[in-house]
C-alpha cells in the first residue's frame, strides 16, 4: 500500500500505522486477561441478579426429557422454536435467570438498545406477528419478544428458571446426559442444546481496592435500580445530587453514559481506550413496508443485510444504516473474519473510516482537549465499533468530566471514590461497563462441567484447541450441540447465524426421534475436514489481531497459540450458511455418525 492515497491525500498511513503502533504499546499489560476477576469470593455479590425473587424456591426435580437446553437467550429460544416446529415434546430449558431474555434479560442499563437494525435482528417476528417500534430496538422490547416465544412455542412449560445446571455427563448404559443443577435437579435428557451466550459472564477489573468502594457499586449487567431509581428509559431520580463515575467506554459505556449524565450530578466518565462512535440514525420502523411484505421477508431482509455487510452489494440495501455502509465502498465484516475483499482495499477504507469518525468527534465535541481524548487509534474492527447520536454530545454538558487515563485505567478504588492519574475523584455511585469473559474457555464461560464418552471431558478434550463439526457437535460428545463463536460461522447479525444453525440442530435431533436412532456424532473424517478448514482459514484473522489494540477480541494483546482452533470460520457467513442449510435439507447424513435404531414411531 502506497504511503498515501488518491481518495483521501491527507491521510499519511505510515504516520497512522506510527500512531496506532504507540497507542497500542501503552495499553500492553504483561497481566494479560489476568487483570480481570470473576464475581466470586469477596466480589460474589456482583453477580446476584437484582431482576428475580430472592427468596425463590422449589423441590428438587428429577426427570426424563428428550432434549435440555442451557440458556434461554435467543440462541437456546430457537432452538425450542425450531424443535417444536418439528414435533418434539419434551423440551425442557434451563437457565440461571427468572426468565427467558438471555443477554435481553441481565442487560436492562438505561439506554440499552440493539445496535443492529430491529428487523433483522430480531427472529420470529413473521411467525410472532411482531413489530419492533424503533430501527434500532430498545432492550426491554427485545426482552418482550423472547417472552412472546417463550410463550407461543410453549416453552414454559417445562423450563426451570433460577437453575444454573453444574454438570453433565453422558451415561452409556443410558444413552442419555445425565445433567445436574444447583437446586439438586437431575434430569436424564436425550440431548443437549448448549445455548449459553457469547456474552453471558460479566467481568469486573482487578483494581487494587475493589472491594472496599462503601457507595452503590454494580456492573451494568446487573443493574441497581433501587439505587438509581428509573427504568431503561431513564428517570434516574435516585442519582439526583449524586456523583457517579463509570469504569468503561465500550458498547455499553456509550449507551449508558448519556442517561447516567441526565440525572447525576456529576457524572466521571473513566476511560481507557476510547470506543469509535459512529452515526446511529434511529427512528421509528416504516410499519407500511411491513405489512406490504410477502411471507418470506425477514429471511430475505436478514440475507441482504448479511450480503452488505461482507462484501457483496445485492442489489437494493434494504437496512442502508452504519453496518451495510460500513466501509464506504467494499463493505465487508474487516478483521480478517471475511475474505472475500481485497485486503488491502479493505484496510485503505477501514481507516478513512476511522478518520471520519474521528473527524465527527472533533465537530462534535466542544473542548478540543476532550475531542482529542476521544479520538480512537486503532484498526477499526479491532475493537467492536460504536454508534451513537448523543453519547459525544453529552461530553458538552458542564456536569460531565472525562477521565482520560491515556490507555493506563483507573489505578486504585477507595471507600470513598475512585484514582486516576494520580487524583481521587469522590463518587456516590460506581458503575463498571467493563464487559464480558469472551472465548476464554467454553466450559469457564458455560459454568459446567462437560463429560463425553468414555469420562472423556470437553476441557481435556479441547486442551489444545477445540474440535467441532460446523461449531456446532464435537465427536466423542454424542447427541450434544453446541452453539458459540468456536469453528463457527460469523456475521454482524448474530440471528442469521443462529437461525440457520437451530433449523440444523432441531432437524437432526428430530430426525433422530422420529427414526429411533439413539445416538448421533460427527464422524472422525468429517470433524477432522472441517477443523483443518478452520485453521487453513485463520492466518488472516490471528495476523490482523496480533497487531490490535488490546481488547477481549485478542485476549488483552496476548492471543494464545491455540487461537488458530478457537476462531470463528474465516470463510465468510455466505460459505458457512451454505454447508449449514445443504446439511439441513438432506446432506447431513454423510457426515454423522448414528447409533443403534429402534423404531420409536413418533418423535
Ligand atoms: P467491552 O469489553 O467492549 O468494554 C469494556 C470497557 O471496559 C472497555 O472500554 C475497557 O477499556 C474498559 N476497562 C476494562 N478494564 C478497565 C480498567 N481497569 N480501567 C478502565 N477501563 C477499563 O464491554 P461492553 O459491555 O461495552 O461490550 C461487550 C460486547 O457486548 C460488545 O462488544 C458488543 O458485542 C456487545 N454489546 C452489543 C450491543 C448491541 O447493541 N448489540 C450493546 C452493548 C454491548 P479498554 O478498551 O482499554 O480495554
Amino acid at each position: 500500500m502506497s504511503a498515501q492515497d488518491e481518495q483521501t491525500p491527507d491521510l499519511d498511513y505510515d504516520a497512522l500505522a506510527r500512531k496506532y503502533e504507540e497507542e497500542r504499546a501503552k495499553r500492553l499489560k504483561a497481566e494479560g486477561l489476568g487483570q480481570f476477576r470473576e464475581m466470586t469470593g469477596a466480589l460474589a455479590s456482583f453477580a446476584r441478579d437484582p431482576f428475580a425473587d430472592p427468596q425463590f424456591t422449589r423441590d428438587p426435580i428429577n426427570r426424563e426429557a428428550d432434549v435440555l437446553i442451557v440458556g434461554g437467550g435467543f440462541g437456546g429460544l430457537l432452538a425450542g422454536a425450531h424443535l417444536r416446529e418439528q414435533g418434539v415434546k419434551e423440551i425442557v430449558v434451563v437457565d440461571r435467570a427468572a426468565d427467558f431474555g438471555g443477554t435481553w434479560y441481565w442487560n436492562r442499563y438505561p439506554g440499552v438498545r440493539c445496535d443492529v437494525d430491529a428487523l433483522v435482528y430480531m427472529p420470529l417476528l413473521e411467525e410472532t406477528g411482531y413489530i419492533p417500534s424503533d430501527k434500532y430496538a430498545e432492550g426491554a422490547e427485545i426482552y418482550e419478544l423472547c417472552r412472546r416465544i417463550g410463550e407461543q412455542f410453549d416453552l414454559y412449560r417445562d423450563a426451570m428458571f433460577q437453575t444454573g445446571v453444574e454438570s453433565m455427563a453422558w451415561s452409556p448404559e443410558r444413552e442419555r446426559w445425565i445433567v445436574t443443577t444447583d437446586r439438586g435437579d437431575s434430569i436424564a435428557a436425550r440431548f443437549i442444546v448448549s445455548a449459553t451466550g457469547h456474552y453471558s459472564k460479566p467481568k469486573l477489573p482487578g483494581i487494587p481496592g475493589i472491594e472496599s468502594f462503601e457507595g452503590a457499586c454494580f456492573h451494568t449487567s446487573r443493574w441497581d435500580y433501587a439505587f438509581t431509581g428509573g427504568n431503561a428509559d431513564g428517570d434516574l431520580t435516585g442519582l439526583t445530587g449524586k456523583k457517579v463515575g463509570v469504569i468503561g467506554t465500550g458498547s455499553t459505556g456509550i449507551q449508558c453514559v448519556p442517561p447516567l449524565a441526565e440525572w447525576a450530578e456529576q457524572l466521571y466518565v473513566f476511560q481507557r481506550t476510547p470506543c469509535s462512535v459512529d452515526v446511529r440514525g434511529n427512528r421509528p420502523t416504516d410499519v407500511d413496508w411491513i405489512k406490504a411484505q410477502p411471507p418470506g421477508w425477514w429471511q430475505k431482509r436478514v440475507e441482504n443485510f448479511t450480503n452488505w455487510t461482507s462484501g457483496i452489494q445485492d442489489g437494493e440495501d434494504m437496512v442502508s444504516d452504519s453496518w451495510t455502509n460500513l466501509l464506504g465502498e467494499p463493505t465487508a465484516v474487516a478483521g480478517g473474519v471475511v475474505g472475500e475483499v481485497d485486503p488491502q482495499e479493505m484496510l485503505r477504507a477501514e481507516l478513512r473510516k476511522m478518520e471520519s469518525v474521528r473527524q465527527r468527534i472533533a465537530s462534535l465535541v466542544e473542548d478540543e482537549k476532550t475531542a482529542e481524548a476521544l479520538k480512537p487509534w486503532y484498526h477499526y474492527f479491532c475493537k467492536r465499533p460504536g454508534f451513537s447520536d448523543d453519547y459525544l454530545q453529552t461530553f458538552n454538558r458542564p456536569n460531565v468530566t472525562l477521565v482520560d487515563t491515556e490507555g493506563q485505567g483507573v489505578q486504585r478504588i477507595t471507600p470513598t471514590g475512585v484514582v486516576a492519574n494520580g487524583k481521587e475523584y469522590a463518587l456516590d455511585c460506581l458503575v463498571f461497563a467493563t464487559g464480558f469473559d469472551f472465548m476464554t474457555s467454553y466450559t469457564r464461560e458455560a459454568g459446567f462441567s462437560i463429560t463425553g464418552r468414555d469420562g472423556l471431558s470437553l476441557d481435556s478434550h479441547w486442551s489444545r484447541g477445540a474440535r467441532t463439526l460446523w461449531g456446532m457437535q464435537t465427536r466423542g460428545f454424542p447427541n450434544f450441540f453446541l452453539m458459540s463463536l468456536l469453528q463457527s460461522g460469523v456475521s454482524i447479525n448474530y440471528m442469521h447465524i443462529a437461525d440457520a444453525q437451530t433449523r440444523y440442530i432441531a432437524t437432526v435431533i428430530a430426525h433422530c426421534l422420529k427414526n429411533g436412532v439413539a445416538t448421533v456424532e460427527p464422524s472422525a473424517e468429517a470433524e477432522n475436514t472441517w477443523v483443518e478448514r478452520c485453521v487453513e482459514l485463520s492466518s488472516a484473522r490471528k495476523a490482523f489481531l496480533e497487531a490490535c489494540t488490546p481488547g477481549y477480541f485478542n485476549q488483552e494483546g496476548q492471543p494464545r497459540p491455540e487461537n488458530e482452533l478457537n476462531m470463528p470460520f474465516g470463510g465468510g457467513p455466505h460459505a458457512y450458511l451454505d454447508l449449514v442449510t445443504a446439511a439441513r435439507e438432506g446432506g447431513f447424513a454423510e457426515n454423522l455418525e448414528f447409533g443403534q435404531v429402534t423404531p420409536t414411531g413418533e418423535p
